[in-house]
């Protein structure tokens, strides 16, 4: 590992016993420059990481990462462009769909940032023009309308987004095969959601219309939809009467009023407070709440010997704007593409 790693001399330590944040902000005076650094960087990784990804499996004796990777993709007719944990499931689907006589296969795309474009256009048949710098849907739009303009036998080929999994929803095996038979069949609009629930959103909207009222919609999604979901929304200490409280999985509401051993966290005086009041999170922030009960449980497990990373997102903007910060535990801020390489990249001393 020690050749695909500096020396370990680290500058910045995050220790529980001196707590610092440290985030990826700088002020107006480097901004500019830090930014266009990493862009540099993004652009000398696209070089770098092929080969390292092919000397990485030499010495590890297995894959790991790379820019992007398919599969039966050689004869493929349809080709599904993803990336994620989603792909296993992708790959299933695509194997079944291939046993019943279909040329499906699949790219999937490993790196996010940076994006590999060039390699993505060429696996998927569509190979860049000289000097043309283009994003891949625009490629791939480009490259069908030449094919079309040329008569090319294979066709012009269409392109078709498919938006699944939104707010953590499971995407079935079953979903995707019904998906990729429509695609098949070139059926499937140019824009699916997967899995939505159109009559859900009609109702919606008509009661919407009706009482010129525009929300608040995922209560009364939730409230009145037969979906797995309903009963979380019900207050565990007040199921007689079936009343809804608005922060799902707080036990917040009423805490002190309870026994002992119904309160949670939030009601003990002796609570860690990890995350400090004065951040400037909505009134009610769900997420504020999440990070906190999360928090409180880290700590106990881990007897207050924890650091934090965080991912840029509303916990990240509301929790430290520059120059302030509400942690009072160590906290290293990234930005997305890298929140699950950065822990990975810790080491204790
Ligand atoms: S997650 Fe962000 S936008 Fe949503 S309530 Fe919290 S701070 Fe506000």
């Amino acid at each position: 590992m020690d050749a695909f790693l500096p020396p370990y001399e680290p500058r910045q330590v995050l220790d529980p016993a001196d707590p610092v944040s440290i985030g990826a902000m700088v002020g107006p005076e480097a901004f500019e420059e830090v930014r266009y650094l990493a862009h540099l960087r993004q652009l000398d990784a696209l070089e770098r990481i092929p080969s390292l990804a092919e000397a990485f499996a030499e010495a590890v004796g297995r894959p790991s990462g790379g820019l992007l990777h398919a599969y039966r993709t050689a004869d493929a007719e349809t080709i599904v462009v993803a990336l994620g944990s989603v792909l296993g499931t992708i790959k299933d689907a695509v194997d079944a769909r291939r046993e019943a006589g279909e040329r499906i296969g699949v790219v999937g795309i490993t790196a996010f940032r940076p994006f590999p474009v060039m390699r993505a256009g060429r696996s998927l048949g569509c190979p860049a023009r000289r000097g043309r710098r283009e994003g891949l849907q625009h490629r791939l739009r480009r490259c069908a309308f030449d094919r079309r303009r040329d008569g090319d036998p294979r066709g012009p080929g269409s392109l078709r987004t498919v938006i699944a999994g939104l707010g953590g929803r499971p995407i079935t095996r079953r979903s995707l095969e019904v998906m990729l038979v429509a695609a098949g069949q070139d059926q499937l609009p140019p824009l699916t959601f997967l899995d939505l629930d159109h009559a859900i959103v009609e109702r919606e909207r008509g009661r919407m219309t009706r009482t010129r009222r525009s929300g608040p919609s995922a209560e009364n999604i939730l409230a009145t939809s037969d979906r797995r979901v309903a009963d979380w929304l019900r207050s565990p200490y007040d199921d007689t009467s079936g009343a809804l409280l608005y922060q799902v999985g707080s036990f917040a509401a009423g805490n002190r009023l309870l026994d002992d051993d119904q309160r949670s966290v939030q009601a003990d005086p002796n609570r860690s407070n990890s995350l400090d009041s004065g951040h400037r999170a909505c009134q009610g922030c769900g997420e504020a709440l999440g990070a906190r009960y999360a928090l409180d449980a880290a700590m106990r497990a881990t007897h207050g010997q924890l650091v934090a990373v965080n991912a840029t997102g509303c916990l990240e903007v509301f929790s430290t704007p520059y120059p302030e910060t509400s942690w009072r535990i160590p906290w290293l801020h990234s930005s997305s593409a890298t929140r699950r390489p950065l822990p990975l990249g810790w080491r204790l001393r």
